[in-house]
């Protein structure tokens, strides 16, 4: 049965990258009524899995395997969404509708999404060195963990934050290498940064701050000095590229019937006014349904505050907004002492917001966001003012 997506009957979807992103696309497409072929490719040989737990409970031994998956298997059977794993595209074919997979087999659509997320950054002098972005990466080195054999990070984003935290949870003695003044310095700023590098030494974490590593470091040594979106394949099929495929807020690509979703995206953000990319699950996720039920011709522009969290220790770290540039912050709670959050404002604006163990404020924060509510530094800071009442 072929159902018409906006003015055409479309009657094969296919969707390069099995990640959460190319995951809810798929999900988004039925969710809208999309009645044809979906074909899902993706290179990893897995079932689409949550990557965030491979640097947390997957490497603490907490979460099994089996609880990787993004859904459970029969799902894909009963949503009726095709899976080829295990299997790269290596080139869209424009002219003539189709993908070319690395065997040469050809696979024509109609509609075409892409979703091929990130990749680990790579830093010149250490090829050899773990970075940690799949499945097999993790097992890897989970197995050094649980040796409890000394370990050197090098980057202290969150990804290296959270292997040195479970590293140390595991009794590995580690070392961690950043570039910059303080951990996660980019994003949260060096006063939270500070806090947490505070956090970080007191589980005996060997923090060397504002220190490039020299190359010849023993193995084994852990390198998350971030990530770049893949646009390769867009990029070589004259898909827009600028520093991630340039979407809109439903997700279509500068070419007809070709849209694109999740990490590998820079989409237009109706709540910032501004094209962010951002490299979170929540929003790979959330953003890839709102772009499945567009292919499926019922656009409705994705307007979230992207949000994720992290786990360190006993500390939850949780962030709404799109790390974008502030001139001022605002603390509610006392600082250093948990729960407390900080709030980043830009000409006096609330534009993120970042909790140590005090999720409900990020929550209210990140609605009150969204509802573009005008709060004052005062009303900020006011642990009493109820930020659910703020802009109704
Ligand atoms: C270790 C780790 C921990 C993380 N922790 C958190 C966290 O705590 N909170 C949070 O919000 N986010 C976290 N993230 C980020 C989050 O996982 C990503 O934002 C999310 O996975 C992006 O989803 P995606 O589908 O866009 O891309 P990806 O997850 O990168 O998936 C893209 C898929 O496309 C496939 N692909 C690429 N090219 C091709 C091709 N040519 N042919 C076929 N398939 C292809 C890839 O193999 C991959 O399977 C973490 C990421 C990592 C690596």
């Amino acid at each position: 049965m072929v159902v018409a997506a906006g003015a055409r009957a479309f009657t094969k979807a296919v969707i390069v990258g099995g990640g959460p992103a190319g995951d809810a696309v798929a999900a988004g497409l039925r969710d809208a009524g999309f009645r044809g072929e979906i074909l899902l490719v993706g290179a990893e040989p897995e079932f689409p899995y949550e990557r965030p737990h491979l640097s947390k409970g997957f490497l603490l031994g907490t979460v099994p395997l089996a609880r990787l998956g993004l859904r459970p298997r029969d799902q894909y059977h009963e949503l009726g969404i095709q899976l080829l794993l295990g299997v790269r595209v290596s080139e869209l074919d424009l002219e003539h509708r189709s993908v070319i997979l690395e065997s040469g087999h050809r696979i024509g659509w109609d509609l075409l999404c892409i979703a091929t997320g990130s990749s680990a950054r790579r830093l010149a002098g250490f090829e050899e060195s773990i970075y940690l972005r799949e499945l097999p990466d993790a097992v890897s080195l989970r197995a050094i963990l649980e040796r409890g054999e000394p370990l050197t990070v090098v980057g202290a984003g969150f990804i290296g934050c959270e292997v040195a935290a479970a590293a140390r949870r595991q009794g590995c003695s580690v070392t961690v290498f950043e570039a910059l003044a303080q951990p996660l310095q980019r994003v949260l700023g060096e006063e939270l940064g500070g806090y947490l590098a505070g956090v970080h030494r007191w589980r005996g974490v060997n923090l060397r701050l504002g220190t490039e590593p020299a190359p010849d470091l023993e193995p084994p040594v852990v390198v998350g000095v971030g990530s770049s979106p893949r646009t390769e394949l867009a990029a070589a099929a004259g898909i827009a590229v600028d520093a991630g495929i340039v979407v809109d807020e439903v997700g279509h690509t500068s070419v007809p019937d070709i849209f694109a979703a999740g990490d590998a995206t820079r989409f237009w953000s109706p709540l910032f006014e501004e094209r962010i990319r951002v490299e979170h699950f929540q929003t790979a996720q959330r953003q890839g349904f709102a772009v499945g039920r567009a292919m499926a011709g019922t656009p409705a522009p994705f307007v979230e505050a992207p949000w994720f969290w992290s786990d360190q220790y006993d500390v939850n770290l949780q962030y709404a907004g799109a790390g974008l540039a502030w001139d001022q912050t605002v603390t509610r709670g006392t600082f250093g002492q948990p729960p407390f959050s900080v709030f980043y404002l830009r000409q006096d604006s609330m534009i993120a917001v970042a909790g140590i163990n005090d999720r409900h404020t990020v929550a209210r924060a990140r609605h009150a966001m969204e509802r573009r509510a005008k709060l004052t530094p005062q009303e900020l800071a006011d642990p009493a003012f109820d930020l659910r009442k703020a802009g109704r």
